[in-house]
């Protein structure tokens, strides 16, 4: 199966091209493993003939896999510029991961509140670890892909995704239907208030 559409099933809707793109343009052997429960992914550098080595855990939401993904490939590119020479979260990865987080953002991958949750984890200057309690908490709303529900059982602003994978977020009655906002293309669309949905938020 080709890559794009393997990793279409751990990403959010719309991430898979690019992240194919930087496996091959940093011929970075990339894996989905299983959970670890001390960390979510792994960035081992080049070594006896092997190049750069990523691994994430399959079981991450979405949103967290294309986190950690970001995460591990601000690492390689950290090792690429300076080797071993820097800090693992200095200010040079630092720099790396915002700038890699950078086109997600412009094609409107995340929902607000974690666009904002991210935005402020990389402006924080003290937040230099793998886990930052606010983002960790903020990811993890997302967690749960619960059992099927209707539009019109979810409170406003649920994020919810349908069958496609296409996600959406609840927004205002207008007559009979819902608006809804598609969140990586942010057009409207109207919702029949029966349709059935996967909300993604508790
Ligand atoms: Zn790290």
């Amino acid at each position: 199966m080709d890559k794009v559409k393997i990793l279409s099933k751990y990403l959010p809707d719309g991430a898979a091209p690019l992240i194919s793109r930087w496996i091959d343009y940093f011929k970075c052997d990339f894996k989905i493993s299983k959970a670890r429960n001390t960390r979510f992914g792994d960035y081992r550098p080049p070594q006896k003939g092997e190049g750069h080595r990523i691994s994430v855990n399959y079981d991450l939401n979405p949103y967290a896999f294309l986190v950690t993904t970001v995460h591990e490939f601000a690492h390689l590119l950290t090792w690429k510029e300076h080797q071993g020479r820097v800090k693992p979260h200095g200010t040079e990865w630092k720099k790396n991961f915002k700038r890699m987080m950078q086109p997600f953002f412009d094609s409107h991958i995340f929902p607000e509140d974690l666009r904002f949750a991210i935005v402020s984890y990389l402006e924080n200057p003290s937040a230099s670890s793998c886990s930052n309690i606010t983002l960790l908490r903020a990811l993890k709303k997302y967690d749960k892909e619960s059992a099927s529900s209707t539009v019109e059982s979810l409170p406003f602003k649920t994020v919810f995704r349908l069958k496609d994978g296409r996600t959406f977020q609840k927004e205002t009655l207008l007559r009979k239907r819902y608006r809804c906002l598609e969140i990586h293309t942010g057009r409207l669309y109207l919702f029949n208030p029966m349709a059935e949905v996967y909300p993604l938020q508790a």
